[in-house]
C-alpha cells in the first residue's frame, strides 16, 4: 500500500467529514476558514476590505483586533497597497485561494473510483462549486458532478415546497431549508464572486 503524506490525509478527512454532513464541502470548509480568519485578524491581513467583510469584522472579530484594523484603515496605512492592487479585498483574496485549494483536493479525490461512486450517490455540492469543479476533472467525472447538482436541486425543491406549504399555514419551522437553498444558489455567505 502506498504511504500517503499526513497533511494530504488530514485535508482529505476534512473534505470527507463535511461531505458526511450533507453540505457542500467547499462551502463548509470555506465558511470555517473565513470565521477563523476573522477571529484571528491581524492588521496586515485586512488592509483593504470589501463592504461584506468590513461588516463581518465589525460584527464578529474580537473587539481589540477589529478596532486596530479599522484604525489602521482610517490612518490610511494600507493606502499604498490599495492603489497598487486595484483595491481588491484581502479577505476575499485569502478565501478564494483557500477555495481553489479545496477544489483541487476534491478533484484529486475524484480519481479514486470509490470516492466518485460515493459522491454520485450521496454527495452534496452547491451549484457554484460544482461547476467550478467540473472544469478541473475528466469528462466522466464532470458528468457525475452534473448528476450530483441535479439531485441536490431536486432535493431542495422538495424541501422548499414542503417548507412553503407549512409557512402558508403559519408554521415556520424547518427554516434550515432556506439556508441550504441560498448555499446551493450562490455558495456560502462571504464567498463572494
Ligand atoms: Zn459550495
Ligand atoms: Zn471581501
Amino acid at each position: 500500500m502506498m504511504k500517503e503524506n499526513t497533511s494530504a490525509l488530514t485535508s482529505a478527512n476534512t473534505v470527507f467529514n463535511s461531505l458526511a454532513k450533507g453540505v457542500c464541502p467547499v462551502c463548509w470548509l470555506g465558511r470555517a476558514f473565513q470565521n477563523e480568519l476573522i477571529e484571528r485578524l491581524h492588521t496586515e491581513d485586512a488592509e483593504v476590505v470589501c463592504n461584506y467583510h468590513a461588516w463581518a469584522i465589525a460584527a464578529a472579530a474580537p473587539a481589540s483586533s477589529a478596532a486596530e484594523v479599522f484604525l489602521s484603515m482610517l490612518r490610511g496605512e494600507g493606502r499604498e497597497k490599495s492603489r497598487k492592487e486595484h483595491a481588491s479585498c484581502d479577505l476575499c483574496t485569502s478565501i478564494r485561494e483557500h477555495e481553489a485549494t479545496r477544489l483541487r483536493e476534491l478533484a484529486t479525490e475524484m480519481r479514486r473510483t470509490r470516492f466518485s461512486q460515493w459522491l454520485e450517490r450521496y454527495g452534496t455540492l452547491c451549484s457554484f462549486h460544482g461547476k467550478s469543479l467540473q472544469f478541473m476533472v475528466s469528462e466522466e467525472h464532470a458528468w457525475i458532478i452534473t448528476k450530483v447538482i441535479k439531485n441536490n436541486r431536486q432535493q431542495l425543491e422538495e424541501l422548499l415546497e414542503a417548507f412553503a406549504s407549512k409557512a402558508r399555514s403559519g408554521e415556520h419551522t424547518g427554516g434550515g431549508a432556506l439556508g441550504r437553498a441560498a448555499e446551493f444558489l450562490v455558495a456560502q455567505r462571504g464567498l463572494i464572486r
